[in-house]
């Protein structure tokens, strides 16, 4: 039998996660798989859990003149269903998984999973997302691409919750989206690609480019960015130099979903059409 929280608060969570080792659980749906046993056995919870999806302050969408806000426990179903949100996060969350699982799963369980192949990890990090991260004792906020360090590793310390994605409000009028994977619904990617820019009467702004599932986290790189943008207000875009750029970035695996080879030459097709689409 497993002690169970139910905290009501964000405060008595956290006070709880600071006397007590527990499992922190949002919507279960990594933690349930994580913790299975055998077929028919109940899954095994080493501690102590604190459920923290029906927390208020967790569960919020908000939008002031520069940032949306949105809680970590919302879920998947609910960012869908927000007219807070914009149009096109929508584009990739409803490409994870199947309805019932976006009706339990939340945006912060994926972040705090931190798989490489966690799909709303790209976006995130093309929109340059922080966390707000609290515990009992200190309020901090970190970009998305110092919080993740690794495969399913993250700087996130006991008694610590990730209690909101806080994101700059922005202006792409031209979105590229692909998740690539062996059907259509609840599969996990064998690569993502996202390709945000915003252009006006042939001028680009801004560019930003987010591989998932090629790396050890996902690959995002502010220089190429910037190089791509100088190559397009000099009318010298060299297709195949960015792709080379990105190329050395890119170090995919052979794994159960896909081959190496084969995600990197997707991940290299998807590029060379975002780029030529902007042309
Ligand atoms: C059938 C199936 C299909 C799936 N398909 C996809 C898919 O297509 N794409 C995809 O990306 N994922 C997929 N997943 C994985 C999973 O659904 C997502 O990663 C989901 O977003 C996890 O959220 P959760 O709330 O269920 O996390 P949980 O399982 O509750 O938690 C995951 C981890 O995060 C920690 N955690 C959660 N919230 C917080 C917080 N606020 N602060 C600190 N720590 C926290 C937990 O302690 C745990 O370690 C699938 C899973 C299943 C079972």
């Amino acid at each position: 039998m497993v002690e169970v929280y139910k905290p009501q608060s964000l405060k008595e969570a956290l006070e709880l996660l600071e006397f007590n080792d527990c499992t922190v659980f949002a919507g279960g749906t990594d933690l349930m798989v994580k913790k299975k046993q055998w077929t028919g056995l109940e899954p095994c919870f080493d501690k102590p859990v604190v459920l923290i999806s029906e927390i208020d302050e967790l569960t919020e969408i908000k939008r002031d003149e520069n940032y949306l806000y949105i809680g970590a426990a919302c879920t998947f179903s609910q960012l869908i269903e927000s007219s807070l949100i914009p149009e096109f996060y929508k584009c990739v969350f409803v490409e994870m998984a199947s309805p019932s699982i976006r009706n339990m799963a939340t945006i912060g369980g994926n972040i705090c999973n931190s798989s490489p192949a966690g799909d709303c990890l790209p976006l995130l990090y093309a929109l340059d997302a922080n966390l707000l991260i609290q515990s009992s004792c200190r309020n901090f906020e970190v970009p998305i691409e110092d919080f993740i360090i690794g495969p399913g590793r993250n700087i996130l310390k006991s008694g610590e919750l990730v209690t909101k994605v806080k994101i700059l409000n922005s202006n792409f009028n031209i979105i590229k989206y692909r998740k690539v994977g062996a059907r259509k619904s609840t599969v996990l990617s064998k690569l993502s690609f996202i390709g945000l820019a915003d252009m006006e009467d042939k001028r680009l702004h801004d560019i930003r480019l987010a591989f998932g599932a090629v790396a050890p986290t996902v690959v995002r790189n502010r220089e190429i960015e910037a190089e791509i943008l100088n190559m397009y207000s000099m009318g010298l875009v060299d297709v195949q130099e960015i792709t080379g750029y990105y190329s050395i970035l890119i170090r995919p695996i052979d794994d159960q979903r896909s081959t190496a080879k084969y995600r990197k030459s997707s991940c290299k097709r998807l590029l060379e059409d975002f780029i030529k689409s902007l042309l």
